[in-house]
């Protein structure tokens, strides 16, 4: 028997329609390309964001054509979220760190058939535009004082100009919920880079998802700043989910060093915020050298890869500012799990409470998971057993755009790549992405555990643990380290601080110190550049 309720499709359109008419006053403020800061409501942004739609139906976009962008997070990009996916069409957030064969072969692959980029990536466009030759129109994000004097792009507009003569009204469509609203490419470490293809069904439940107070907890009372790039898996779902709650919503545009964002925490009373890692880096280092506070932040959501301990040592107990230890993949919409403490172990003594947060954490509701052996047997949840972590839930994909790669599934879960265990409290924590492992003597090394002990030491910036060739063990861990500047270490010294923290045969064989650690496109460390440099290190 069915039930007698509405059937009212899920829509990206209705998170907005409810922004502006439940927090029309709440701000979004944005750090623009120009430098200067550009304020505004959600009523305000919400009518140009219909004038864009007209702007994006003139322009010949018809339902699931694909619109890509090449933007930072600022309120113009933010427009294009909801403009495009709301009109039925598709959102394509390109990466601009990606190499630009790999920019334009994504665009290509996509179908992407116009362009908007923000202006700093003009060099980038003109050179890739007499490759895009499907893409009709190109439109650089700037008002009409700002465009370019001239430019081999032939087909360029400008934003500003396409909104002006187009009216405010629009009435967002109505479509079934499976319809995709948005793209976002992998990052391809191994073979082409392929497509996740999200619904407005899978949006909206992923941002109902994200929202929980277990899960990244975003409320009416919050004020957000996503330092993690839109072009990164839709900044995590940041921007969906300002709008479901009513947040106001800080987007800093290119400038994402330490004093930049400290002055944009400090200066628009921020209270959330969201990054990988590798960015914390210099905002800590800021804030360190120049003995400053927080005087509002009060949590910042890590992830995209493992939190380093020590980072989270340094947020809460230093800076009173929560670390939400996070998991997820551009597969999964992103977020899989969330690390929130239960009851139980509020009153556990510091150190146990920090070996908790370093997991990645419990699955949100909508995603289940689990771990599995090389036979696919599945492994116990008791926090010892690694294997393979399989997962699925209605934001998880079912197969790459265009069906690239063929059937991903393996009997209706999603393989993940990475090695994980479970504890009976349905914590996960990764031990290394499969390519990762280290293999010595047939028995795995887990290279996160590795690296969080190295940069547990005073003197180290950053590290990475990678398998090194070895003529009797196959593969021994090296560590790949960066010394804070102005700092003396030894490898001795560093190795020493690992004794009786692991099991002996655990202990790198070596540690190799460099300036810098090589960084992908979303600001992770490419282990795989780090393996082709150093794979020959011991047995040279
Ligand atoms: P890619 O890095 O291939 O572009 P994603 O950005 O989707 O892909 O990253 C997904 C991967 O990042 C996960 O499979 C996992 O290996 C890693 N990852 C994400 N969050 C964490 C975390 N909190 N701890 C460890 N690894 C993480």
């Amino acid at each position: 028997m069915f039930a007698s309720m509405m059937q009212q499709p899920l829509l990206v359109s209705s998170l907005l329609a409810h922004a502006e008419r439940h927090h029309g006053d709440q701000e979004i403020v944005s750090r623009r390309v120009e430098g200067d800061i550009h304020r505004y409501t959600y009523r305000a942004m919400a009518a140009r964001t219909r004038q864009l739609a007209n702007g994006i139906a003139a322009l010949g976009v018809g339902p699931g054509g694909r619109v890509g962008t090449l933007a930072w997070n600022g309120y113009r990009h933010l427009e294009l979220y909801y403009a495009v996916s709301g009109s039925g069409a598709v959102l394509h957030t390109l990466n601009p760190r990606l190499h630009p064969d790999q920019l334009v072969w994504i665009a290509e692959h996509a179908d992407d058939e116009v362009l908007f980029f923000d202006l700093s990536f003009l060099p980038l466009v003109e050179a890739a535009a007499p490759r895009l030759g499907k893409v009709r129109a190109f439109v650089a994000m700037t008002d009409r004082a700002h465009m370019p004097a001239s430019s081999t792009i032939k087909n360029l507009l400008c934003y500003e100009d396409l909104l002006s003569v187009q009216r405010s009204e629009f009435t967002w469509p109505t479509f079934d919920e499976n319809t995709a609203c948005s793209l976002c490419y992998t990052s391809g470490t191994t073979g082409n880079p392929k497509g996740a293809l999200y619904s407005h069904r899978s949006t909206v439940l992923h941002t109902y998802a994200i929202a929980l107070p277990d899960s990244l907890n975003c409320s009416a009372s919050d004020t957000i700043l996503p330092v993690v790039p839109m072009f990164h898996v839709n900044a995590w779902g940041l921007p969906y989910a300002a709008c479901m709650v009513g947040a106001k919503l800080v987007l800093p545009g290119p400038f994402l060093d330490g004093r930049s964002l400290y002055e944009l925490f400090e200066s628009e009373g921020v209270t959330m915020s969201a990054g990988v890692p590798t960015v914390w880096q210099g905002l800590l280092a800021h804030v360190e050298a120049n003995n400053l506070k927080f005087s509002t932040m009060r949590r910042t959501v890590i992830g995209g890869s493992a939190c380093p301990p020590a980072m989270m040592t340094a947020f809460q107990q230093r800076f009173d500012v929560a670390v939400l230890h996070a998991w997820g993949m551009t597969e999964l919409s992103p977020l899989g799990t969330a690390c929130t403490l239960k009851p139980k172990h509020l009153a556990l003594p510091e150190e146990e409470r920090l070996a908790i947060q370093a997991k990645q954490g419990r699955p949100v509701f909508g995603i289940d998971m689990k771990i599995v052996d090389a036979d696919g047997k599945e492994l116990p949840h008791d926090g010892q057993a690694a294997g393979e972590l399989l997962v699925r839930g209605p934001w998880v994909i079912q197969s790459y755009f265009k069906g690239e790669g063929g059937d991903p599934l393996v009997g209706g879960w999603f393989p993940t790549g990475d090695v994980a265990t479970i504890d009976a409290d349905g914590y996960m924590q990764i031990t290394d992405r499969s390519k990762d492992v280290i293999k010595s003597g047939g028995e795995w090394i887990g290279s996160i555990e590795l690296e969080n002990i190295a940069m547990a030491h005073p003197g180290v910036a950053m590290a990475a643990c990678i398998a090194a060739r070895h003529p009797k063990w196959d593969e021994r861990p090296l560590l790949i380290v960066v010394k804070k500047p102005g700092v003396e270490l030894t490898s001795a010294e560093l190795l020493k601080s690992f004794e009786g923290r692991i099991a002996r045969w655990w202990m790198p064989d070596d540690v190799v110190f460099i300036e810098a650690l090589p960084l992908g496109a979303t600001g992770k460390v490419q282990k795989a550049r780090l393996r082709e440099q150093y794979r020959d290190h011991l047995v040279r």
